[in-house]
């Protein structure tokens, strides 16, 4: 007998990933055995406070964090990146005004704060992009008082890898400049260590690296002080509501599994990755198809592989691909099938056409090499269909 095909070959990966069955294991044990509200005073209470406590440590300790001392760095649970973003800058700038600056790369729940913040006397810049994808090098942060200063480690849209040391560097002199790092692209491929990053708050979330999806986590160095969003006297006074501990328990194995296979890992998707492009061009071309390729290599995380097929409209060729069994994205939030073009590209400066027509195609895990050829093949008959297509074909 012969194995049925997937329903999809999954390529979005930089969406969500599929929980892995140790990360799926370890919560099941928790489950069982640390199901007790951590603030009950009572022994299923002290057990599941026993097992967040462990969790939390065990992910500072992963990210470089310090886990002792009077300066100790925290971990603030929470419901997943976007409000993760949200608590950590909100809660930097609470009590008062200043410079805020992010810019095109950031995620939708960064960007979403700009008008927030600047209704709140905030005045906000936004940095220039590169063709690289990276925020211009020659950008100077424009105050010499107070400052928020947000950076993508790995943009969601482009898969650049942004120069957070550098940045860091720029802004070491300037104490009253905090800086905020989204990390979320980032686990599978970049290392990530609080220190070498010079970031006052990091954001993550689990579901991203084959963890769970409903949690996310605020790390906050020591000594930098945040105010919570939600009140209430869980996670130290700044996340109100009870802890998810079974979630917390996968978030911390995920984290584990990937710091420990981040470097073959990273390797493994770049050989992907440099497959699925090679072949796809070469489909493509057999229907007088030109493949652009947005954010090349060696500045882009190797699991993020963002094309443009000028002609095409990236919506319908997402749609197309889900018929045809390939599931990828167009690296924008979505709402009701429709996704805004995405600002990063606009800002690296390439033209309206490229935009439009920009897939972003995701590797992970349990992305294999035959995958990609599952993948390309099915993907054929699309090629071949705006191939024959008026207007569509190579220029
Ligand atoms: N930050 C970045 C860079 C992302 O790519 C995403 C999601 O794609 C988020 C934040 C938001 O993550 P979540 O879906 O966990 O809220």
């Amino acid at each position: 007998m012969t194995a049925a095909a997937p329903a999809c070959v999954y390529l979005d990966h930089a969406a969500t990933t599929p929980v892995r069955p140790e990360v799926a294991e370890a919560m099941a044990a928790a489950q069982a055995e640390a199901w007790g509200n951590p603030s009950s005073p009572h022994a299923a209470g002290r057990r599941a406070k026993r097992v967040l406590e462990e969790c939390r440590e065990k992910i500072l300790a992963l990210l470089g964090g310090r886990t002792a001392g009077i300066d100790r760095d925290r971990l603030v649970f929470t419901s997943g990146a976007t409000e993760a973003n949200r608590l950590a800058i909100l809660g930097l700038a609470a009590g008062g005004t200043g410079v805020f600056a992010s810019s095109a790369r950031d995620h939708t729940s960064v960007r979403n704060l700009h008008g927030e913040l600047a209704g709140r006397g905030w005045f906000v810049a936004e940095p220039p992009l590169a063709g690289t994808g990276r925020i211009a090098p020659e950008w100077v942060f424009p105050t010499s008082g107070r400052g928020i200063w947000v950076t993508t480690l790995v943009c969601g849209q482009s898969g650049t890898v942004e120069d957070v040391p550098g940045i860091a560097a720029a802004v070491r002199s300037r104490p009253d400049v905090l800086l905020h790092v989204d990390a979320t692209q980032a686990v599978v491929t970049q290392p990530i260590v609080l220190g070498d990053l010079g970031a006052a708050t990091l954001t993550l979330a689990p579901h991203k690296f084959s963890g769970p999806r409903g949690i996310g986590a605020v790390v906050v160095r020591g000594g930098v002080a945040l105010a919570p969003l939600v009140a209430g006297p869980q996670e130290a006074g700044l996340r109100g509501g009870t802890e998810p501990v079974v979630l917390a328990v996968g978030f911390a194995r995920a984290l584990e599994l990937a710091v420990g296979e981040r470097a073959a890992e990273a390797a493994r998707l770049a050989d992907i990755r440099e497959q699925f492009a090679r072949t796809f061009a070469a489909a493509a071309a057999v229907h007088g198809l030109r493949v652009e390729r947005l954010a090349a290599p060696p500045l882009s995380s190797p699991h993020i592989l963002t094309l443009a097929l000028p002609g095409i409209d990236r919506q319908a060729f997402v749609m197309a691909a889900d018929l045809a069994g390939v599931c990828c994205g167009t690296g924008t939030a979505c709402a009701s099938g429709s996704s805004e073009p995405a600002p990063a590209l606009v800002a690296m400066g390439l033209s309206a056409e490229s935009v439009a027509a920009a897939v972003r195609f995701s590797f992970g895990r349990t992305t294999t090499a035959a995958d990609v050829d599952a993948a390309t093949s099915r993907l054929e008959p699309v090629l071949a269909r705006i191939g024959s297509a008026d207007g569509a074909r190579c220029r």
